[in-house]
């Protein structure tokens, strides 16, 4: 076993978090400390309590500095308002760090019986972490219509897929799967796509394809078994690796790591359970399995070990299970688990299934900007987004008019994506949004700076106008997408 002096415990910061959040804390600290794992905690404030104290981001600057100085830190569930008030602190914390990859392991437990039991469940889903729709960047663009951002670079993909494939070599794994919804999402999804399989075929060693994401999630369902690594967009890699979750036995027992350059953060997947706070019914296997990855982080192999036979043998025999995973009738409290998992210590589960874990060695990235150096680049056109109650013949008409004399001219209106000028569908449902595609009629200089101004003044003469985009063309590839049935 890995026995360090204490000179040498490494430093955590421990947030212990909202709702069963302090329960299942002190149980994964308590067996952490009884398997001999050489930590020394930090405990920190984030959540409900900070958020109460006027603290919008939810994590204090001491609890900040805590996670700068240890590099590591173990997190219990973060409350989040749904559908209003402040971001959530889990989101912001992944951002302020860079946490980029978030790891899911998705394993069959032993003595967790549910509807895959035996098909030998295991595989890891990689989830990019701050880029796509967690922008969280969005607006009301007319009073009735919301839009998001869906921000996904370059560098994003080439950092998640490494990620994806350094932790298949680092847990000896033989394939990574790219789930992306890339034949709606030409662009962004596209690029995890392309540059994925780029990335993955520079490891000879790993197998590797791609699968639409939604046909993945039935894929998980029908034959998980299939899966070895599979990275993903961060929107999808959430849904699906809570549905994996769900395959092995739900979010009480489902771990997770956010890995940055930096500082890794180690939490369970379930949030508060408010419901069941304070009353000694929590499981904290989750966060113990978190702990568990964290200790191999740190290069504690061995105390992970430990702690992950004790764990297996103890559902394995179940014996002083809690409440959500016991056979009905037999559930105990938080604190009976715990202990009982304390006194397996020691003892080894046949049934972890045997793997040589190393350390994950994660390639480092420039901090200065990235920037994609390209040879050519085009403006042949602009988009602007615009609010009307104007039926689309006379929206049309009037944007026709409106630019008549310069150099753009009018190609198409659409609402929310189908074309409604020139050409219209008889069953497309307007609102008051529309985007009108125009294009320079001969090529255009530089940024045509004055020439944009130009047209949003004539625009916005009578219309109002929420949003411009440039349509461009780099290396001489469109860098924006077609309307339907747009030639
Ligand atoms: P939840 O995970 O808290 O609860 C879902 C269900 O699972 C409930 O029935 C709950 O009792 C049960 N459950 C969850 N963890 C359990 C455990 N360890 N032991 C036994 N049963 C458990 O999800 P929710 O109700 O959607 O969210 C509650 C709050 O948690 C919300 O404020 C949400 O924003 C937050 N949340 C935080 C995180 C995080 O910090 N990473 C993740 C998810 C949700």
């Amino acid at each position: 076993m890995d026995s360090l002096p204490v000179s040498q415990k490494v430093k955590v910061t421990a947030i212990a978090g909202d709702g069963i959040g302090a329960e299942v804390m002190r149980a994964t600290q308590q067996v952490l400390a009884a398997a001999g794992a050489a930590v020394e905690w930090e405990d920190a404030l984030a959540g409900a309590e900070a958020f109460r104290k006027g603290i919008v981001t939810g994590a204090p600057q001491e609890t900040l500095d805590s996670i700068e100085r240890c590099g590591v830190a173990l997190k219990g569930p973060l409350e989040t308002p749904v559908g209003f008030g402040e971001k959530s602190a889990n989101v912001t914390l992944r951002k302020i760090f860079e946490m980029y990859g978030n790891i899911r392991p998705v394993r069959e437990l032993p003595g967790i019986r549910t509807p895959f039991s035996g098909r030998g469940i295991d595989f890891t889903v990689v989830r990019e972490n701050v880029e796509d729709l967690y922008a969280g960047i969005e607006h009301m663009q007319t009073p009735g219509v919301a839009q998001a951002v869906k921000l996904i670079s370059e560098a994003g993909c080439e950092r998640i897929a490494e990620l994806a494939c350094a932790l298949a070599l680092a847990e000896g794994r033989g394939k990574v799967t790219v789930a992306t919804k890339a034949n709606i999402l030409k662009q962004t999804e596209g690029l995890l796509k392309t540059v994925g399989e780029r990335v993955v075929k520079q490891y000879p060693q790993l197998a590797h394809e791609h699968m639409i994401v939604d046909n993945c999630a039935h894929q998980m369902v029908i034959r998980p078994e299939q899966f070895d690594v599979c990275v993903m967009t961060n929107m999808n890699g959430d849904i699906l690796s809570d549905l994996a979750a769900g395959l092995v036995g739900g979010l009480g027992v489902a771990p997770s790591a956010n890995l940055g350059d930096s500082v890794a953060m180690f939490e369970a997947v379930h949030g508060s359970a408010p419901q069941i706070a304070g009353k000694n019914l929590a499981n904290p296997t989750a966060l113990l399995l978190s702990a568990v990855m964290m200790l191999r982080h740190v290069g504690q192999f061995a105390a992970a070990a430990r702690v992950e036979h004790a764990l297996y043998v103890t559902l394995e025999e179940g014996r002083d299970l809690t409440g959500d995973i016991a056979a009905p009738g037999t559930g105990v409290g938080t604190t009976a688990y715990v202990d009982r998992v304390i006194a397996n210590l020691g003892r080894e589960s046949a049934k972890v299934p045997a793997r040589q874990y190393r350390p994950i060695t994660m390639k480092a990235w420039p901090k200065a900007n990235w920037c994609r150096p390209t040879t050519s680049r085009e403006l042949v056109g602009v988009d602007i987004f615009l609010e009307s109650a104007s039926a689309p013949p006379a929206l049309g008409a009037s944007l026709q008019q409106a630019v008549a004399g310069s150099p753009f001219t009018l190609k198409l209106v659409s609402s929310r994506g189908a074309q409604v000028w020139p050409v219209a569908q008889p069953h497309t449902f307007l609102v008051d949004h529309f985007r009108a595609r125009f294009m320079f009629s001969a090529p255009a200089q530089g940024e045509a700076q004055a020439e944009i101004t130009d047209l949003l003044n004539r625009v916005g003469a009578q219309h109002r106008w929420m949003h411009v985009e440039k349509l461009q063309r780099f290396d001489g590839a469109d860098a924006f997408t077609k309307d339907q049935g747009e030639g």
